[in-house]
């Protein structure tokens, strides 16, 4: 069923960026493997997959454990500062950077493990009180200057998730002031490169809207049990 999926989605994804001029492989698919096993990961990983995301440091670490570095492992949830030496051991992008003080601590543990960790910085694009993110083109654009004193991270990018509604327009709005701002970085002297935007309901106007990293769960595992503990996988 996952092959299948996979195949569907990505004919989907082709035939979106097709009718917006877009180039099929400037785009990278990442399949949400939360609270899903490593059979689902590997299956996917068959199926073409290289990338994986991750929302739980315990789980990312668990599942790291097994497969290391046979696929590339994406860390997309909010983090906690007691948990950002596991996601720099096995994450080689973090998308959930929403303060100053998580990207020191990232720095901070990328130098001890010797390492140049990618980072995209969380913006929020809506008015939803419960998202997380920067919530200031101001905020942004200071992170982004401290960002440059920091030698051991690399910032390649955006990342936002767009409100939980119907309304296509706001959704849109959502991922395109995700994509003005970049421009807006990068004629400021920024090279940032990724925009990660797009899930399974919104991955559609996401690729017209520009965005590089689609980070895609139940169109290619299925539903989610949420009652499974990372315990279990
Ligand atoms: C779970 C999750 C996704 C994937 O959601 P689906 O709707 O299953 O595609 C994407 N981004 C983040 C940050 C998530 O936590």
């Amino acid at each position: 069923m996952i092959y299948e999926n996979i195949n569907k989605l990505k004919a989907e994804i082709e035939k979106t960026c097709y009718e917006c001029g877009r180039d099929f492989t400037e785009i990278k698919l990442i399949a949400v493997s939360k609270y899903f096993g490593i059979n689902e990961i590997l299956e996917a990983n068959r199926s073409g997959i290289e990338d994986f995301g991750e929302n739980r440091a315990q789980e990312l670490v668990l599942k790291f454990d097994k497969l290391g570095n046979a696929v590339i492992w994406h860390f997309i949830g909010t983090l906690q500062k007691n948990k950002v030496k596991y996601a720099v051991r096995c994450a080689e992008f973090i998308h959930s950077v929403d303060s100053l003080d998580l990207l020191i601590e990232i720095d901070k543990r990328a130098r001890l493990q010797n390492k140049i960790q990618k980072v995209l910085f969380e913006v929020k694009t809506s008015y939803e009180d419960t998202k997380s993110g920067l919530a200031t083109e101001e905020e942004v654009f200071e992170i982004a200057e401290e960002s440059k004193k920091l030698s051991n991270i690399n910032v390649v990018g955006l990342m936002t998730i767009s409100p939980l509604t119907d309304d296509e327009n706001l959704i849109r709005n959502s991922f395109r002031s995700l994509r003005i701002l970049k421009e807006k970085l990068n004629h400021n002297g920024f090279n940032y490169k990724e925009l990660s935007m797009g899930m399974t309901s919104d991955f559609k106007i996401a690729v017209q809207e520009g965005s590089t990293m689609l980070r895609i769960g139940s169109a290619i595992f299925g539903e989610r049990d949420y009652n499974k503990d990372w315990r279990q996988i």
